[in-house]
């Protein structure tokens, strides 16, 4: 009997922790607002979020300098959470994949680029995470491993937020760049990456500026939109990968409701209302899109609104039909559009070899079990 009780208490406080926001998911206002409901001075408030994003604090109790009392009340009111960090994928280049395992097991991926190619208008001597904001992906590319099985569910804040934290603990190191590039559709969790944003960017939080933060959408028109109105400087990324109506829909289901052009005048919108230049994404994969027409036709557009075209040579996925074009076939995608003046990289693939595009390392691990790389757990 007495085992049977102590399983009650332990699921329903389970259930209680589950409902409670967490608190690296609040913005230091909401955090001021609490500790002055609970009758403490507010400035602890900021003295918490030292503890969190400066000292790295991983529990309440380690928060020696707020009274004992004050410690038990934030726990009964906000969870602290943490992820595990499952596997470690090294590539020779240093570029490194992690596996994380979240409370309720699931598991998502982030990469750590060390010194990143001069991307999205940042500097190519930083240090980038790139990280996940859902666990799988609804919008079923038919190129990307993440949606190969279907969408579980969206991220918490937080959950976006110890991504960074547990991967600077790991490499030691603070990070320069924030790319919203990993598992998932940022664009369809819009609410808490933005607020994960907000903790990031925050001089409280982990001090990163906006413009070293880029959000990658398939191309949510309304939601571009959306964040065109938000005050923050990030960049945008669109995953173009398709230069035609025709093209883009046979590998992206998303241009059946925003076609090319509903994409090409949300990205206007935003270009104009943020001043700023965004990226084309475009991954090139043989016999798909890598046409020479494609080219001129993606020119055409970039042109249109004044975007950078950062082409990829695709990553294979296993289960998957696609290839990359040869390297010949690469150069000569890129030449056309520098022909046409758009400034365009082309990737010299970094973590080619750790299965680096999204969602791949998951589904490795899941189906296959522990075939390579570093097993922490
Ligand atoms: N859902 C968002 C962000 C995550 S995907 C988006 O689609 O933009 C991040 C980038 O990785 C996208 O440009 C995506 O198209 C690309 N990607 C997915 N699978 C890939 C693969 N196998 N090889 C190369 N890039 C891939
Ligand atoms: Fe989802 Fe982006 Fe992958 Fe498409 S490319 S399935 S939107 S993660």
């Amino acid at each position: 009997m007495a085992g049977l009780k102590n399983i009650a208490v332990s699921v329903s406080s389970f259930v209680r922790n589950w409902a409670k926001v967490d608190i690296k998911s609040v913005q230091l206002h909401e955090l001021e607002e609490s500790v002055r409901a609970l009758g403490e001075p507010v400035y602890h408030a900021k003295q918490i979020a030292e503890w969190l994003y400066k000292k790295r604090a991983a529990s309440f109790d380690e928060m020696t300098d707020l009274a004992r009392k004050l410690r038990l009340q934030l726990a009964e009111q906000f969870s602290f959470g943490k992820i595990d960090v499952v596997r470690v994928l090294g590539a020779q280049d240093t570029t490194r994949k992690f596996l994380f395992r979240l409370s309720d097991e699931a598991l998502i991926e982030s990469v750590l680029i060390p010194a990143s190619p001069a991307l999205y208008g940042m500097r190519s001597d930083r240090r980038t995470v790139c990280v996940s904001t859902q666990v799988g992906c609804a919008y079923g590319c038919k190129f990307c491993a993440s949606g190969l099985e279907g969408f579980s569910r969206s991220l918490q804040p937080n959950e976006i937020i110890d991504q960074i934290l547990a991967i600077e603990r790991e490499a030691g190191d603070k990070m320069d760049n924030i790319v919203f590039m990993g598992m998932g559709e940022p664009l369809a969790n819009f609410d808490n990456v933005m607020r994960a944003i907000r903790i990031i960017n925050a001089r409280w939080g982990l001090s990163i500026g906006a413009r070293h933060i880029t959000v990658s959408t398939s191309g949510l028109a309304p939601q571009i939109r959306r964040l065109a109105e938000e005050s923050l400087q990030i960049r945008l990324a669109v995953s173009l990968h398709g230069a035609s109506d025709q093209v883009r829909n046979q590998i992206m289901p998303i241009n059946r409701r925003y076609n090319i052009e509903t994409l090409l005048s949300a990205c206007d919108y935003y270009a104009l209302r943020k001043k700023q230049h965004l990226t084309f994404e475009y991954i090139l994969i043989e016999g798909v899109n890598n046409s020479d027409e494609q080219a001129r036709l993606l020119a055409r557009h970039a042109r249109r609104v004044k975007a950078k075209v950062n082409l990829i040579p695709y990553n294979t996925v296993r289960g998957l039909p696609w290839t990359r074009p040869s390297q010949d076939r690469q150069e000569k995608f890129l030449s056309i559009l520098r022909a046409h003046g758009i400034a365009t990289t082309l990737r010299r693939e970094k973590g080619h070899d750790i299965d680096a595009a999204c969602g791949q390392l998951r589904l490795q691990t899941k189906n296959v079990g522990q075939d390579s790389g570093v097993l922490l757990s």
